[in-house]
């Protein structure tokens, strides 16, 4: 017999609000347990949900129904040069810690760092850092997998899926997580990750580490406007080795002023950004009175700093914005209205346009907008107060997603699609792409039994 929890309750949600039911939570401790408990699923059809550390954001991991499966019992990390092992439960948090232990990193840096790599692999996540690094999927070197016919089988960067594919479009955006990857000499961790639970069940994962930089400057930047921020973020997307460049707009700022009260009281957006460095004497440091100067931002009262204190600082304002809305929309009672929708680099600042037009059509003073700017993936956030606004929220988002789709972009940048974004898939994708998927689907979990519901109803 393989173990299973005796409290369901904390699987049958994630941190998007939405809610399921299962009939049992199983949390193997080694892949013999996780292939007998696939076999079981498999003889007896019955639905298996992999379950994460369930801060995603789009009902992926709640179970519609029969079995979930946690993999949290695979907590190893093994730090090598240049590459970490991890089970697929481990959380990102204990893999950033280990990897600074031998002054390496983790590129992509998704936000919310309880996150288990089985997770972020799945999702493709993305982060803060990805404007220099990339999402998930591209530091990926090896996988360990058990699929749905009951074999375990081990993939290194370069092998090849080895069945026949049908290539779909690209958006034209620096990242996405919607649907499968299906692209031309296709490999089969670029399959699995984005995959959202449904082709396989990762057990342990090979990371690419980077070696940390002799020095990163860290700030955050004011502005009086959006526009001038924006205007900024276009002029310092180049700059040499700069690694972060996120984006806050004025509500933001309002927002985390209750704990922040040294924000500027004028700043009407800021942005943050981060820069590896030779060293904290690097001309690079010195070039950047000018920039503030060019981009009209606010030279004097703007935060810099060069050390891991001012780092950590920096980074948890910027993580306290997102569960700070998080907290907001629980407490509202409301599901969560967020986009995560990114377009193409050159069409951001019209992506930015039409989102505050419209905003302030339907929901003056009560949305937000922040992300990853650098990225072209900021994420709107909309706070209905009462159920008819929470209509207008839902239709909202189908405009933006509609909008964001005429600009050649997507409709899911890093969250994925789950459960909750089926329809905004068919907006992206014609029938035939998606079926192109379905067949890949078809071929490696045939009953349809993994991570039913996301991406696509069965
Ligand atoms: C405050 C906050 C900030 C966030 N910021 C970001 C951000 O900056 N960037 C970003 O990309 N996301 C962000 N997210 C969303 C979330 O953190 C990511 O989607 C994350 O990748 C989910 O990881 P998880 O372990 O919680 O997965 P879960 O939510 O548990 O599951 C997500 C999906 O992965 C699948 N899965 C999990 N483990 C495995 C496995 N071992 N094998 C196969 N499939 C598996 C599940 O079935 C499900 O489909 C944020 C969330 C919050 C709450």
């Amino acid at each position: 017999m393989y173990p299973s929890s005796i409290n369901i309750t904390p699987y049958l949600e994630d941190s998007s609000g939405y809610r399921g039911e299962a009939e049992q939570v199983f949390t193997p401790s080694n892949v013999s347990q996780v292939r007998d408990i696939v076999d079981d699923a498999r003889a007896q059809r019955i639905p298996l949900t992999i379950a994460g550390a369930g801060t995603g954001l789009t009902g992926a991991r709640v179970p519609h129904g029969g079995w979930v499966i946690s993999l949290e019992r695979f907590r190893t990390i093994e730090i090598g040069r240049g590459k970490a092992r991890c089970g697929a439960g481990a959380i990102l948090s204990d893999l950033h810690e280990a990897a600074a232990r031998t002054k390496q990193f983790f590129g992509p840096n998704p936000t919310e760092a309880s996150a288990c790599i089985g997770g972020v692999i799945s999702t493709n996540a993305g982060g803060a850092r990805s404007f220099r690094y990339g999402s998930v999927r591209r530091h990926v070197l090896a996988l360990e997998v058990t699929f749905m016919d009951g074999q375990t089988r081990d993939f290194k960067r370069g092998d090849r899926v080895d069945f026949p594919i049908r290539n779909i479009r690209t958006p034209g955006t620096t990242k996405s997580a919607a649907g499968y990857y299906l692209q031309p000499n296709l490999e089969w961790v670029d399959l699995l990750a984005g995959s959202e639970g449904t082709l396989g069940i990762v057990t342990q994962a090979e990371l690419q580490l980077f070696e940390e930089p002799a020095a990163i400057l860290s700030g955050v930047v004011f502005f009086a406007t959006s526009d001038a921020a924006l205007r900024a973020v276009e002029a310092w997307r180049p700059i040499h080795e700069l690694r972060v460049l996120e984006f806050m707009d004025g509500h933001s700022l309002a927002l985390l002023r209750s704990g922040y009260p040294e924000i500027p009281t004028h700043a009407g957006a800021a942005l943050l950004i981060e820069q590896n460095l030779r060293s904290e004497n690097d001309e690079e440091v010195d070039l950047w009175t000018a920039r503030l100067a060019d981009a009209k931002a606010f030279e004097q009262e703007s935060w810099f700093g060069f050390t891991a204190a001012d780092h950590e600082r920096f980074r948890e304002f910027r993580h306290t914005l997102p569960a700070m809305v998080l907290d907001m929309v629980r407490r509202n009672g409301f599901p969560k209205f967020g986009t995560d929708f990114a377009a193409p680099l050159d069409r951001n600042r019209d992506l930015y346009a039409y989102y505050v037009q419209r905003c302030e059509e339907l929901f003056p003073g009560r949305y937000v907008i922040f992300g990853h700017v650098g990225d072209a993936n900021v994420h709107v956030n909309l706070l209905p107060a009462n159920h008819e606004q929470a209509k207008q929220a839902e239709h909202l988002i189908t405009d933006f997603a509609c909008f964001v789709v005429s600009l050649g972009g997507t409709v899911a940048a890093e969250h994925g699609i789950g459960k909750i974004k089926t329809d905004l898939l068919k907006l992206m994708y014609l029938p035939d792409e998606i079926e192109a998927m379905r067949e890949v689907k078809r071929r490696l979990d045939p009953d349809w039994l993994l991570g039913r519901g996301n991406i696509f109803e069965p």
